[in-house]
């Protein structure tokens, strides 16, 4: 099991109390899967992908990503471990106006301290990978916004990343262009065998997932559909 967030609960400091976040969570991602979490705004869906990022250390419960144990970790194992083996797509692009497609990637594997013309093939394999290989060398302005979100997701995937954490990557476009983009969320999970888990409001989107869970409050409940959760034949763990 390449995510596994057992029974973690959050909670933020709100006025005299504290307002509970995540309440009992667990999720298990395998390899090669994807994984939707839908739910109403403000039920914990975001709070969920920080700390399964180790952006955010819960109160109690354990994240273990790629079979490490990040309640071990201290904080520069911590972003190492997020470095190497997390990628974090959000809603918003967040891309550097200066830089073209290409070293939007670069620069994000440029602490892995690889030479910079290998990290060059890479960003342009993966632009092509998310069908932005002749756009290389454009930068944010001169994209569209469905562009500029493939780059996002080129971008996390520059660092091979067992985990892909992806919140609501289509908010911002219209219907046709975010079927576009989960598609190739579908295509990069199976290819790249990444344990993906994706925030949607688009239920369209549910069809294609091999399992759904809803938040609600703070608390994860899971689809009981057996229909869509892969067996072990399907996709090989790495
Ligand atoms: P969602 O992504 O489903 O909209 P969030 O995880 O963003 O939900 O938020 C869950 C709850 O936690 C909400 O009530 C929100 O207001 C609260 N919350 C989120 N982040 C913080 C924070 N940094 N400090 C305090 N409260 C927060
Ligand atoms: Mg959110």
């Amino acid at each position: 099991m390449t995510l596994i967030v057992h029974d973690v609960t959050l909670t933020y400091p709100d006025g005299d109390g504290r307002l509970t976040a995540l309440d009992e969570v667990c999720l298990e991602v395998p390899a090669g899967t994807l994984t939707a979490v839908i739910g109403p705004s403000g039920s914990g869906k975001s709070s969920l992908l920080a700390v399964a990022a180790t952006l955010v250390t819960p109160d109690s419960g354990r994240v273990v990503v790629a079979g490490q144990d990040t309640a071990r970790l201290g904080a520069a194992q911590k972003s190492a471990l997020r470095r190497e083996k997390i990628g974090i797509v959000f809603q918003q692009p967040n891309l550097l106006a200066s830089l073209t497609a290409a070293e939007q990637l670069q620069v994000m594997a440029h602490l892995s301290g690889r030479p910079s013309r290998q990290l060059r093939r890479r960003a342009l394999e993966l632009l092509d990978a998310v069908g932005l290989a002749d756009k290389a060398d454009r930068r944010p302005h001169q994209l569209s916004g469905g562009q500029r979100q493939r780059i996002n997701i080129a971008r996390a995937l520059m660092n091979e990343p067992a985990v892909l954490l992806v919140d609501e990557p289509t908010s911002a476009l219209d219907h046709e262009r975010g079927a576009a983009v989960l598609d190739l969320l579908v295509t990069l999970t199976r290819e790249r065998s990444t344990a993906t888990v994706l925030v949607t409001h688009d239920h369209t989107h549910l069809e294609r997932m091999d399992r759904t869970a809803t938040m609600a409050d703070g608390r994860l409940t899971h689809a009981a559909d057996p229909a869509r959760v892969p067996g072990p034949a399907r996709v090989p763990a790495p």
